[in-house]
């Protein structure tokens, strides 16, 4: 099982459980179960962070249309960033196919939290339909960031 997934400018790459090829799941896709292009055998979920390492990367995750994305802005220098990491990770696991937890690194990717004027770290913004829904900061267990995520998408499904 990844830690994480790495992406690129089309998609998310997927390692294959049977057979280790890797898999590029185009953004518009993600939310639909895929099978492994080599062997056929479904790939696995997305139970672990997305790593967005690119503005066309981050543009084209919470652009596409099936699935709320959560973006962990975070940097190597936070230390309340490093304490959240297993907290994110424990968060995506429990939503794997429902959504989608992507982190950002503000000193690889700083354009994306510059235009979003991201103040302090670490930060969460939860993008549905290519839209900012709602933000957080600071460091807080997986529970507590899945509540509020959930009542975020609530409440903007009410809109
Ligand atoms: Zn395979």
């Amino acid at each position: 099982m990844s830690s994480s997934f790495q992406t690129d400018t089309r998609g998310v790459l997927v390692p294959c459980a049977e057979c280790s090829t890797v898999n590029r799941i185009p953004y518009n896709r993600l939310g639909q179960r895929g099978r492994c292009a080599s062997c056929q055998k479904p790939l696995p979920g997305l139970a672990a962070p997305v790593e967005i390492t690119s503005i066309d990367a981050f543009a084209g995750l919470i652009g596409q249309p099936n699935l709320p994305v959560v973006v962990d802005f975070w940097a190597e220098w936070c230390g309340p960033c490093k304490m959240m990491a297993p907290e994110f990770a424990k968060a995506a696991a429990q939503t794997a196919g429902q959504a989608i937890f992507a982190k950002l690194n503000t000193e690889v990717v700083p354009e994306v939290g510059q235009r979003l004027r991201i103040q302090g770290i670490p930060a969460f913004i939860l993008f549905h339909h290519g839209k900012e829904k709602d933000r957080s900061s600071g460091f807080q267990p997986a529970q507590q960031l899945l509540a509020w995520a959930a009542s975020a998408l609530a409440g903007a499904a009410a809109e």
